[in-house]
């Protein structure tokens, strides 16, 4: 069965690299998965291709109007995107996003029918004291919370552990497995729908075979290896 495959191409890539990496992509890029690339906003109108479908990276809390500097989901929806990725660690850690913030944003996406690939994962400090399981339920609870099973049922997680994102380390099968099915059995009981669950952190083409071995997994959310368009077409190939 097809999985979810989303690129995260994050501050990387300047226009000239933009016409190289859509060739490549079209080029190489297979149809055996779904994939979402989620480039800077400001490719987002060169990315058209029949290949993959569009996502952005962030969105705002507002509505169209007078927010310097801000992108918002009527804008992203009327450029053709998808999904939106919400409350990745980087966000989360460097521009200081809380829940309240995440929630809006969800609430943005919900609004304007894009599909909020929701992120979570824990610090390695709360790995290394066993809070794993204890912030992935606080997390999720905290910020799903009054959403309707609707709304909620067109979600995407994505399990970042953040000790993995750009550190070549990645958890053992049975973690993630575990993990996974630790998210979609919250989701399930608390709120009664099933969600897509991927993986990210680390996703590179030495341990794709190891992650084809993960049985519950949805798909991926790729950050590094996705700003080489024949790296990450070659991934999807491998997954
Ligand atoms: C990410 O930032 O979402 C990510 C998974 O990054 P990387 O693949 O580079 O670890």
């Amino acid at each position: 069965m097809k999985k979810l495959v989303v690129a995260n191409h994050k501050a990387n890539l300047s226009m000239s690299d933009i016409g190289d990496y859509i060739f490549n992509i079209n080029t190489n890029l297979s149809d055996k998965h779904n994939i979402v690339i989620c480039p800077s906003y400001i490719h987002i109108p060169f990315f058209t291709s029949e290949k993959f479908e569009l996502g952005a990276q962030d969105v705002s809390i507002y509505d169209n109007g007078s927010y310097t500097g801000e992108v918002t989901s009527e804008q992203l929806k009327s450029s053709n995107v998808k999904y939106v990725i919400v409350g990745h660690s980087e966000r989360r850690e460097l521009f200081d996003e809380k829940e309240n913030i995440i929630k809006l944003k969800l609430k943005q996406c919900f609004k304007n029918d894009l599909i909020p690939i929701l992120c979570v994962g824990e610090t390695k400090d709360d790995k290394l004291s066993n809070r794993t399981s204890q912030v992935l339920r606080r997390t999720l609870l905290e910020t799903l919370n009054g959403f309707s099973k609707e709304d909620l049922s067109k979600l995407v997680i994505a399990y970042e552990p953040i000790w993995s994102i750009g550190t070549g380390i990645t958890p053992t099968i049975k973690e993630i497995e575990e993990i996974i099915s630790f998210i979609k059995d919250i989701i399930r009981s608390a709120y009664k729908v099933d969600v897509k669950v991927l993986y990210g952190g680390s996703v590179k083409e030495e341990n794709i075979d190891k992650l084809k071995e993960v049985g519950n997994l949805d798909g991926l959310l790729i950050g590094g290896a996705s700003n080489n368009a024949i790296t990450f077409s070659k991934i999807v190939d491998l997954f």
